[in-house]
């Protein structure tokens, strides 16, 4: 198979395909139609409408494209910072604005986030929830044919600052043409005060937009919601006492509480780490119909405490899984964060045997409907046909969703967007 070919009017055949909302298929197919799925089933009870068509064969499993659920492709270039270890968020945040004051060319941005694009694109990833905080960052997505949403990012808005400019520039950068679809994320609660979040999600509601944040990503933020800590706005330096949080002492409430008082949670909103919060605020995300994106390689590079993917999972939550950026993490390559998760959902003791099923649908559908889509994640006729093969082979008698978690980090061999090769082992369609 070349690159930029399609796979359209073929048979996609794999040792295994996991179509992620129902079983697995042994010596299974996904007949792609118009950059549609056609059909999905066993190779060899291909109905009489496919069971002529071209057959592609693979080896190992073939998925549903993986939607990475938080990434800043435009951090791609900040490798070295994401090699070091830290001891906590505010730590790394101040090393992390030595990277970023050390730009100086904006175009460095758009070239970092094409750069993660394509990594993202060798491990099967085709769809994003992606923050931009930099305009040249902009139209990455739409550049290799890849899904989702560009998250436009405010932060360090003091109400002053807003209202001084702050909101005009952010509304008129909101409201550009965009080959994308758009979305607004204020960066995190303690970064803005809480009026310019209100503001920003009503901007973002009025044009239909989602809405992603960072929330109990810092030990210490809590603190900050609840009576003024300000250890959180330590990079921040004079401008900390600015904010409305200082100025008051804090509101009493929780991080999801807080949250939620400036109209951060809903079916429109999700949340990158959820790593502090407590079973009360986990508990108001799930009847708000927040979801989170968990990343837990981001987090331990940082020296955060582990996500609780137990606890999210026993409490019944439906969540996705991101990456992050390259300035926290080791890789672009979703399936390795998938696989750290089994590892810390085991160790947190949870011992139920849909774990890799359900982190799988984390890592596909749980994405796509924190991206607002019933197009992506799974593999059914009439979905896009976005597609990824892994080489994992798959023992006798073994499950093919566990040798997937386990082992399918660095193995992917093929990426197809709506119907065209996007990867294919080792080289790129370039935009
Ligand atoms: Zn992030």
């Amino acid at each position: 198979m070349k690159n930029d070919a399609t796979v359209n009017g073929t048979l996609v055949a794999a040792d295994w395909v996991l179509p992620v909302a129902s079983p697995a298929i042994k010596h299974g197919a996904v007949a792609v139609h118009e950059g549609q799925i056609a059909w999905v089933g066993k190779l060899e009870e291909a109905p009489a409408e496919v069971a002529g068509w071209p057959i592609e064969r693979h080896a190992g499993i073939l998925t549903p494209g993986l939607v990475n659920g938080h990434t800043h492709l435009q951090y791609t270039g900040f490798v070295e910072l994401g090699r070091g270890s830290y001891t906590s968020f505010e730590h790394w945040s101040e090393e992390f604005e030595v990277f970023y004051d050390a730009v100086t060319d904006p175009a460095e941005w758009g070239v970092a986030a094409r750069e993660g694009a394509q990594l993202a694109l060798r491990s099967g990833s085709t769809a994003f929830a992606e923050i931009v905080t930099d305009e040249p960052a902009r139209g990455t997505l739409a550049g290799f044919g890849l899904q989702g949403i560009e998250y436009l990012e405010a932060i360090g808005e003091t109400e002053a600052r807003w209202g001084s400019g702050g909101r005009e520039a952010f509304t008129a950068w909101l409201d550009q043409a965009s080959e994308c679809v758009v979305g607004v994320s204020p960066h995190a609660p303690y970064s803005l005060d809480g009026e310019v979040i209100r503001e920003l999600t009503e901007l973002a509601r009025a044009r239909g937009m989602r809405i992603h944040s960072h929330v109990g990503e810092s030990s210490v933020e809590a603190s900050l919601y609840d009576f003024g800590n300000r250890d959180v706005l330590e990079i921040y330096g004079d401008m900390r006492d600015e904010f409305a949080l200082i100025r008051g002492g804090g509101t009493g409430l929780s991080t999801a509480r807080y949250a939620e008082s400036i109209d951060l949670l809903g079916r429109d909103s999700h949340l990158a780490h959820g790593i502090y919060l407590d079973r009360a605020d986990r508990d108001l995300l799930r009847e708000t119909g927040t979801r989170v994106a968990l990343c837990p390689r981001s987090n331990r590079v940082i020296g955060l405490a582990a996500a609780p993917v137990g606890d999210y999972l026993r409490e019944g939550h439906e969540f996705a899984v991101g990456t992050d950026s390259l300035s926290s993490s080791p890789s672009l390559d979703l399936l390795a964060d998938v696989a750290a998760l089994a590892e810390l959902a085991t160790a947190q003791g949870y011992a139920d045997d849909d774990l890799h099923e359900r982190l799988l649908a984390a890592a596909t559908l749980g994405g796509a409907a924190v991206l607002g889509r019933d197009d992506l994640g799974a593999l059914r006729a009439g979905m896009r046909a976005d597609l990824a093969v892994f080489d994992v082979r798959v023992a006798e008698g073994e499950d093919a969703r566990r040798a997937l978690v386990e082992r399918g980090e660095g193995s992917c061999t093929l990426t197809v967007i709506g119907g065209t090769v996007r990867f294919t082992r080792g080289a790129i369609v370039s935009a």
